[in-house]
């Protein structure tokens, strides 16, 4: 079992057994902001984005799909970087277009848009990822009440899966888009709407660490786009294939290779270019870029040993961090890389449990974890945290204090 190790990431350096972010040390920081938070750091941001872009070919749009973190202030440090955003309700779409980026630069996909979501969408010009034929109505006709013409991509729910992924959201029955066969029939039916088409939205999966997958996933959407674009009332202007770029959490799991999908998504490129000319390929992403660059850090409250297992207690556990708890999806539950940031090292190390302050068994943040010997204070920090933690998490839950958010 000791062969199995983290991946941790070693893009914040440490200095005098201390970790740190933003250019300061983490025990300062915890000064600075008080209580448990979470910190994310801009210059990894950036970093990541210029990676995803060394890799991906000329051309290829990146968009960030805000879901992961839509923290205000990362959000617009995004839009600085990225191509476009990708919301997924109204709020988030409030935040992007505070953003300096521009409204055709943002695309809203999500099942279940209400007319409310569908007016906002409109009246501020960005583009709808249809996920279905009476969504597409709706959205012609509140275009028409306000006097602005949707500009529209369908969201295909592909008639393949994204192989070893984490969460299959494409392929089968899904309640994701419109089924690949039925989309020609629903571009037929568009043809006599007030809508300016887009293009396509292929979106398979997510969490994916494999290179061969999103390969064969990122090859077969590019052929259903071109077959699918035979039947399109216009030119496509956008052909989303999706993301699903994974980042490793759990023991084991090692850094997706992004040299092999760059250099086949390279192969594909005159095949879009000479099918669908004019049209950018888009590549959206969420917890690829900012998963890696946030941590949580929560103070030691209390340490204790029952039979002979030493326990730490903590001020936050899953009411900010539901994923590190296992409790987001995850079937069998496995430690995220946790260490104590103020002695990353440590002089004496030992295994431990580190819980939060909850009255229920699910609140865990660490199981048996090897870690340097910590006492009250110290400062407990969750790597790989940037993504899907304070709004994935039930932050009301037994109203314990709330966690806060600093971009550093
Ligand atoms: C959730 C989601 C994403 C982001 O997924 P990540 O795993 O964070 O990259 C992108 N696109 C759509 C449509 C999504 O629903």
């Amino acid at each position: 079992m000791s062969s199995i190790k983290h991946h941790f990431p070693d893009a914040f350096p440490v200095t005098d057994d201390c970790l740190h972010i933003g250019g300061m040390p983490l025990t300062r920081l915890a000064r600075r902001v008080g209580g448990s938070f979470y910190a994310y750091d801009r210059r990894l941001l950036s970093e990541r984005v210029k990676h995803v872009r060394s890799m991906l070919p000329d051309g290829v749009h990146v968009h960030y799909a805000m879901k992961a973190n839509p923290m205000p202030a990362v959000v617009q440090h995004m839009a600085t970087i990225v191509d476009g955003i990708d919301v997924a309700s109204r709020r988030e779409l409030k935040v992007a277009l505070d953003t300096t980026i521009s409204a055709e630069e943002v695309s809203f996909a999500g099942p279940g848009k209400s007319e409310c979501d569908l007016e906002s969408a409109i009246a501020a010009g960005i583009v709808l990822n249809l996920e279905s034929n009476l969504e597409m109505e709706r959205a012609a006709r509140i275009g028409h009440e306000l006097g602005c013409r949707p500009k529209a991509a369908v969201r295909v729910n592909p008639d393949f899966e994204l192989k070893s992924s984490g969460m299959k959201m494409g392929g089968g029955s899904k309640q994701f888009g419109v089924d690949a066969e039925e989309v020609p029939e629903m571009l037929r039916r568009m043809k006599n709407l007030d809508i300016e088409f887009m293009g396509f939205h292929i979106f398979s999966g997510s969490q994916n660490l494999k290179s061969e997958a999103i390969i064969e996933a990122q090859e077969k959407s590019v052929d259903l786009g071109i077959r699918l674009a035979q039947h399109a009332p216009s030119p496509l202007k956008i052909l989303n294939i999706g993301g699903g770029f994974g980042i490793p959490y759990f023991p084991g799991e090692m850094p997706l290779d992004l040299a092999p999908v760059g250099e086949k998504l390279g192969n594909l490129m005159p095949k879009v270019e000479s099918e669908m000319p004019g049209a950018h390929v888009v590549i959206e992403l969420g917890r690829y870029l900012v998963g890696e660059a946030g941590i949580y850090v929560t103070p030691v409250i209390d340490r204790k040993i029952s039979r002979g297992k030493v326990f730490l207690v903590t001020a936050g556990g899953l009411n900010h961090h539901l994923a590190a708890s296992g409790n987001f999806g995850q079937v069998i539950r496995k430690n995220y890389p946790v260490a104590v940031g103020n002695r990353m090292n440590g002089k004496e190390r030992e295994i431990v449990s580190v819980v939060g302050p909850l009255c229920t068994p699910l609140d865990i943040l660490a199981e048996s974890m090897e870690m340097a010997k910590a006492e009250v204070g110290d400062l407990i920090v969750v790597f790989q945290s940037g993504a899907y933690g304070a709004t994935a998490s039930p932050t009301a839950f037994l109203s314990q204090p709330d966690v806060t958010e600093v971009l550093v």
